[in-house]
């Protein structure tokens, strides 16, 4: 198979058909129109073997990630996803994996409405580039900065899970075989980007960001952007029952504190509106979670049953955070 033929039989029509795609895959780039009124929206991350994800893991679980943490940067801008472009480097050409890996980008992209319009097909170490474009009425992105003091702080959905699944296939956690440790792993292999709840939190939350690298190393970094402080009770954060399950509360709040493969939402949302946006997040079958409020100054206070908290320093989770340092 070379690399036309490849392309042609796993990327020529992958996700959704859209009709703002005017030209998609084939030429020398993409044409795609963008509605009125609108703010273009663009992000592209990466993720490498051995770094972002095991060697070995499944293809399909690498495509639907590699989509996935782009997906969930546009939730966090409540922005709607539209186009995607996919940059694969492939140490060869194996049907069996591109099949799996085609699914998995696929399946995730349609249920998104996501065209896949074009891209770049390399050899070299497995690493996938997703860049993916989207669009927000004007003005009504959420941002990073835009929390006031006394804002709620809140997460959508349960924290931990995906650290947890992680450390269950790398054999790090051992509670393999219960019905628990396999939606744990589920939580790692195939995240859900929360893409609606991002567009429906527009106009009531003041402030989103999407937890990628843990919710202690995140939320600073949320009230850091509005120029804030904030305080945390540790003992708020949701904890589904499979993590319960298998671990300990210590190791789970690790997990919750220092994981950031959930790919959950935090927000920022004026007191009097978090009823109203807890009341969206029921609509769409999530949990929203109240876990502490903006305050003013510039630290950020995590406390457990009354009294001060460290939460565990990132680095817990060895495989991932050690490997993913880049000194320069
Ligand atoms: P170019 O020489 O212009 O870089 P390529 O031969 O790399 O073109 O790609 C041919 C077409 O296939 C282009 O439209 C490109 O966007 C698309 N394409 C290449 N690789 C991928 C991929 N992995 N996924 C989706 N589209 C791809
Ligand atoms: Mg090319």
């Amino acid at each position: 198979m070379d690399e036309f033929e490849l392309i042609r039989r796993y990327f020529s029509r992958a996700g959704a058909e859209r009709a703002d795609v005017d030209l998609g895959v084939g030429d020398d780039a993409a044409l795609l129109r963008v509605p009125e009124g609108v703010q273009l929206v663009a992000a592209v991350d990466t993720i490498v073997e051995g770094r972002h994800f095991p060697a070995g893991c499944g293809a399909q679980s690498i495509g639907h990630r590699s989509l996935a943490v782009n997906l969930s940067d546009m939730a966090a801008m409540g922005a709607a996803p539209a186009w995607a472009t996919l940059a694969l480097t492939l140490p060869g050409a194996d049907a069996g994996w591109l099949d799996g890996f085609a699914r998995g980008f696929s399946n995730l992209a349609s249920a998104h409405g996501v065209a896949l319009v074009g891209g770049d097909t390399t050899a070299g170490p497995l690493t996938v580039s997703v860049q993916i474009l989207g669009h927000v009425p004007r003005g009504s992105a959420l941002l990073r900065g835009g929390g006031k003091a006394g804002d709620v702080l809140a997460v959508t959905g349960t924290l931990g899970d995906a650290g947890a699944g992680l450390a269950l296939s790398t054999g790090a956690l051992e509670a393999q075989g219960s019905a628990a440790a396999r939606e744990l792993v589920r939580r790692f292999e195939f995240p859900t980007p929360r893409v609606q709840f991002g567009i429906a939190a527009r106009g009531i939350a003041s402030a989103a960001m999407d937890i990628s690298d843990g919710l202690a190393g995140d939320l600073p970094k949320l009230a850091a952007a509005g120029g804030l402080g904030a305080t945390v009770d540790v003992q708020r954060l949701p904890i589904s029952d499979e993590l319960r399950h298998c671990a300990s509360p210590e190791q789970s709040r690790a997990w919750a504190l220092g994981a950031g493969d959930d790919y959950e939402l935090l927000v920022a949302v004026p007191p009097g509106r978090f009823g109203e946006l807890a009341a969206r997040a029921r609509q769409l079958n999530l949990r929203l979670t109240a876990i502490g409020e903006l305050r003013p100054g510039n630290t950020v206070t995590w406390t457990l049953h009354g009294a001060e908290f460290t939460p565990p320093v990132p680095g817990f989770d060895h495989f991932r955070r050690a490997s993913t340092q880049i000194t320069v």
